[in-house]
Order: C-alpha cells, then sequence, then structure tokens
C-alpha cells in the first residue's frame, strides 16, 4: 500500500475513494476519451406559457446568485443534484471581496462575520533559490462555507425562491419564448436558465464542442493539525504561492499553505497540459506527502489529517465561455471567468456579482434574453486573456529541456519587480486582476533588469502563444483607456431605448471589469 493510500484511507469519509474517481476522470481526460454531451436541443416552436423567469442548475455558487436575483423579485428555481451544503474546507478570499454580500443585501455585516472561520496575517511569496516577500490582507480571510451556504439558502427561500436537491439537470430544449428544463422526472419551463454546474458541466462541454483543455491545474492537499508540535508559531501565517524545488518530473511545483479552523491546509499544485503522458493525481499526492515534512519543518506521523483535498482544474483559452444558445448563460467555474492562475472561483463570481445581478436584472426587464446579448454579459475580458501567458511560462513540456530552475528564476525576477514598485502593483496580481500600467511597467523594469531570464521565456512559450498575448496586452491597453473614456458618458442616457440602454451599460461593465479597473484598493 502506498503513502497516499494509506493516509487517505484513514480520512473519515473516504477520500481514497474520492482520488480514484477524480484520476479516473482525469485519465478520461488525457486520453480524449469524454463523449460531447447532447443535452442541449433547440425547436421553432413556442411554449404554451412560462412558469419560471429563472432556472438555475447546481446550486454550490448558484445559491449566491439565485438569492439576488429573487431578491429582485424574480421568480427562481434552485436544481441541485445533491443536496445544497457547502463544503468543509474554507474557501480563502480577501475580505474586501467579501463586501458585496453586504452591498447587495444578501448579508448583514454581523451574518457575513459569522460565516468567518479564520483570518491570519501576513502571506509569503517565495521561490526555490529567490525571492522572499510577505504581504498582508491578501487571500487572509477563510469563509466557511457550510455557514454562508446555509444562510444564504434560508434568505433564497424567504425571497420565494424555489430548491430542488436530489434533482440533477437532464437536458434543455430552447423554444422561441423559453427554455423547458428536464431534471428529475419533471419539466420545468423559464425564460432563462443559468449553468452553474462548475468545471465539468454538460452544457458547458456541449458549448464548447467537447474541445480538451487548453492548460490543467492539478491540485492536491490536505487540512491537517498538528503543524505547531516543533514551533508555536508554524500556524501564524500563509503562503500565496511558494516554491521550494526545482523542475521535477516536469513540472514547477508550487506550494500554498493557509491556517484554518481545523489546523492548517496545505496545497501542492502544478500547471500542465492534458498530455497523455502527464501524472496521476494519486503520483502527485505521493510527491506531496514526500515533500510535505521539509516544506513545514514536520514529520507526517506528527499530523493528524482531517480531510485530503484535491481537483483537476481544466481552463480555456477561450474563456469566459461566450453562450452557445439563446436563453442560456454559464456562470462559475462552468463560463471560465475565473483566473486560469489562482482558479479562485468563489472570489471570481463575488468579484462579478454585482454587474451579473445588474445585467440578468436587466436582461429579464426588458427582455434581452438572446444569445448576443447573453453574450455581452461574458464578454472578452482582455484582463483574464493576459494571464493565459503566466501560465504558460509556469509550464514545462513533457518533451521540453529548460533549466532546472528557470521558472522560479523566472518568477523571482518578476516579483522583486512588482515588490520594488509596491503594493499598488502587487496587490492587485495577487488579487487576480492585471492592469495595463502595473504590467506594462513591470514587463518594462523586468525586461532591464533581468534580460537573460526573459529571453529565456520566449522559446519556452513559443512564438505563436507569444503573438497571441500581444494582441491581448493591446486588448488590454484599449479597454483601459476606453474605459476611462466610458466613465464620462452617464448623462447621455436619457435619449436612448430600454434595449439599447442595455447595450450600452453591459458594454460600460465589460470595458470596466475587462481592463481591471473595478479593483479598488
Ligand atoms: C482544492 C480546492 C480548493 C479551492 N480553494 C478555493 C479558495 O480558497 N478560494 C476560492 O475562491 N476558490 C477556491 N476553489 C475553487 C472553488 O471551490 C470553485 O471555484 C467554486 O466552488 C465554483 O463554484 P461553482 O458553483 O461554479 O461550481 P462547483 O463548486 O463545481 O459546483 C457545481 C454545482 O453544480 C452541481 N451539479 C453538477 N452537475 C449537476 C447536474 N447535472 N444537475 C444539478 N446540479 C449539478 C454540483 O453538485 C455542485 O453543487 C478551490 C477549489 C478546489 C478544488
Amino acid at each position: 500500500m502506498g503513502v497516499t493510500e494509506q493516509i487517505l484511507s484513514q480520512i473519515p469519509g473516504n477520500p481514497w475513494a474520492g482520488l480514484q474517481r477524480a484520476d479516473e476522470l482525469w485519465t478520461a481526460i488525457r486520453a480524449g476519451k469524454r463523449p460531447i454531451p447532447d443535452g442541449v436541443k433547440t425547436a421553432v416552436t413556442a411554449l404554451d406559457g412560462v412558469d419560471w423567469d429563472v432556472v438555475i442548475a447546481g446550486a454550490t455558487l448558484g445559491v449566491v446568485l439565485g438569492t439576488a436575483l429573487a431578491q429582485r423579485g424574480w421568480r427562481v428555481v434552485l436544481l441541485e443534484r445533491g443536496e445544497l451544503r457547502g463544503r468543509e474546507q474554507e474557501w480563502n478570499i480577501s475580505r474586501k471581496e467579501l463586501q458585496v454580500l453586504v452591498r447587495l443585501g444578501l448579508l448583514t455585516e454581523a451574518e457575513l462575520e459569522g460565516a468567518i472561520a479564520s483570518q491570519y496575517n501576513p502571506a509569503r511569496v517565495a521561490f526555490h533559490e529567490g525571492v522572499e516577500l510577505w504581504v498582508e490582507d491578501v487571500l487572509n480571510i477563510g469563509v466557511d462555507p457550510v455557514t454562508l451556504l446555509d444562510q444564504l439558502k434560508t434568505k433564497f427561500l424567504v425571497a420565494g425562491g424555489r430548491l430542488l436537491e436530489q434533482t440533477a439537470f437532464e437536458g434543455v430544449t430552447v423554444q422561441t419564448n423559453g427554455v423547458s428544463i428536464h431534471a428529475g422526472g419533471q419539466v420545468l419551463t423559464s425564460r432563462l436558465l443559468l449553468d452553474m454546474m462548475g468545471h465539468f458541466s454538460p452544457i458547458a462541454a456541449q458549448a464548447r464542442n467537447g474541445a480538451q483543455p487548453d492548460g490543467i491545474c492539478l491540485v492536491v492537499g490536505t487540512c491537517a493539525d498538528g503543524f505547531t508540535a516543533n514551533n508555536p508559531k508554524a500556524n501564524d501565517s500563509g503562503d500565496l504561492m511558494a516554491s521550494f524545488t526545482p523542475i521535477r518530473n516536469q513540472c514547477q511545483y508550487f506550494w500554498e499553505a493557509f491556517p484554518a479552523k481545523d489546523g492548517r491546509t496545505t496545497y501542492l499544485f502544478t500547471y500542465i497540459d492534458a498530455a497523455a503522458g502527464r501524472q496521476s493525481l494519486e503520483t502527485l499526492f505521493d510527491d506531496y506527502f514526500e515533500l510535505l515534512p521539509e516544506y513545514q519543518d514536520i514529520e507526517l506521523e506528527q499530523l493528524d489529517f482531517k480531510r485530503a483535498l484535491f481537483g483537476v482544474l481544466p481552463c480555456y483559452r477561450k474563456s469566459p465561455l461566450k453562450p452557445g444558445w439563446d436563453r442560456i448563460l454559464q456562470v462559475g467555474d462552468s463560463s471560465g471567468t475565473q483566473s486560469p492562475l489562482s482558479f479562485g472561483g468563489f472570489g471570481a463570481l463575488l468579484r462579478h456579482l454585482s454587474r451579473l445581478v445588474d445585467g440578468l436584472d436587466e436582461a429579464l426587464t426588458v427582455d434581452c434574453l438572446d444569445q448576443k446579448s447573453l453574450g455581452l454579459i461574458n464578454g472578452y475580458q482582455p484582463t483574464i486573456a493576459v494571464t493565459w501567458l503566466f501560465q504558460r511560462a509556469m509550464r514545462v513540456g513533457l518533451e521540453q529541456k529548460l533549466g532546472p530552475n528557470q521558472v522560479n528564476e523566472m518568477l523571482s525576477a518578476v516579483f522583486r519587480v512588482m515588490e520594488a514598485s509596491g503594493e499598488k502593483t502587487l496587490k492587485p496580481f495577487l488579487q487576480d486582476v492585471v492592469q495595463f500600467p502595473a504590467l506594462a511597467s513591470t514587463m518594462l523594469k523586468t525586461g532591464i533588469a533581468a534580460p537573460l531570464t526573459v529571453a529565456k521565456v520566449l522559446p519556452q512559450v513559443g512564438l505563436p502563444a507569444l503573438l497571441r498575448w500581444t494582441g491581448h496586452y493591446a486588448g488590454l491597453g484599449a479597454y483601459s483607456l476606453l474605459s476611462l473614456i466610458s466613465r464620462g458618458g452617464a448623462d447621455v442616457e436619457l435619449k436612448f431605448s430600454p434595449k439599447t440602454l442595455f447595450y450600452l451599460h453591459r458594454w460600460k461593465e465589460l470595458l470596466e471589469y475587462g481592463a481591471g479597473m473595478d479593483y479598488d484598493e
């Protein structure tokens, strides 16, 4: 029996069985053998009547958006194949990002405080044989998903929402005036379907026509108690991103660590492609248990493992995903709106929550539910697109020959410059927001300070990726400029029809969010 099986099979809930299921999925992804779902059909007929305004398939983050829409008076159904219950493991986020829940009236300040399970300061960013820096108030709050989702579930029901648990989405027919949704043996009719079924949503897979992911983040980890056995202060701070090894198994390994209510959470993650020869999650977990003692200066025998955590997180260059049909929109992980670096989907949903609620509210009010109109809600965002190259630069191809410390050297060079530029540059980046002025100055200064390190990145990522990135970089500049101009346009609104106003509002938001200018320190 290997170390991973030995430890995971002793943790309550049998995560060992879950790991094997996740590895089966990962094997199928690498083999390119996943069937393309065909649950979405279209018909050029009208429904006799439409009972609901919005049906949301997938309730984990669906309840956040569902509650906001129900509170605005829309008739909302939440479909969940299991039970609406948050996972035990905290979501880490920065405090400012959480305030939207209070601003939108979803939670009171006291309720929000009640959902915060842990907080700490400071957090470290460090790379093998390179930079080490510390920041405050970034991803330092641990939200308890069980409490948060329970509070929102109550608010959702009070606002008149209908929750259908143990009711799996099976298929949908898009008709001229609505959608008919098959779920758990019943048919629901609605004006709009929101797909919040996560990374492996069957609707998103059909919209992407079964495309292979362009990148994968493999993550494994645990939450355990006992880290303070050798050092009482060992759990006072966290790591946002740390490495202490050179390239291994054609991967650069990164670590995260967060103080948690049940001990300390530690993750090992790496960015890779979906090539057939890539390692399994179990092999990565073996490496995690081999390296954890060195990373945290502790022996495995000193730890009491409470939970095992793991995931295969796919991402696609064409993100956010544009709607494939009228009346269906992806939101949350299924939409690809989260950063391809952090995969912090809870943080990403909260960051976009205001504009999603406003956009959907207005779309329902003026009946802009066609594919093109909904496409503006999930429109092109250069701030996400430019991040792709960063992921690419941290990835090593299976056949690629890089210097053993090349990725660490590049990251150290970039973070040294960002640290010297100050918090205004560093903090947005660590919270998944890339802004044009900060990016332009960081690139220029890194090129001057470490020209040889930068030059090595070019053959690593390849010319096509670099050219694509240059286009997105120009897009980021253009969005920034246009967003500044559009801030002055509020007075002319009275002249336009409600539908034109819907388009103007969506464009204004897209420019702001797409340029990272929604970030406000
Ligand atoms: C190990 C790990 C650690 C993470 N840590 C953080 C963190 O610290 N901070 C952060 O911001 N993010 C974190 N994330 C990411 C975060 O958990 C996700 O981004 C978030 O859960 C996405 O929510 P979602 O509702 O879009 O998708 P999911 O969480 O995948 O939820 C999808 C929902 O849809 C339901 N569903 C699926 N299929 C059907 C169907 N056919 N019918 C009905 N319902 C269906 C599922 O049961 C589920 O409830 C982490 C992820 C992992 C794997």
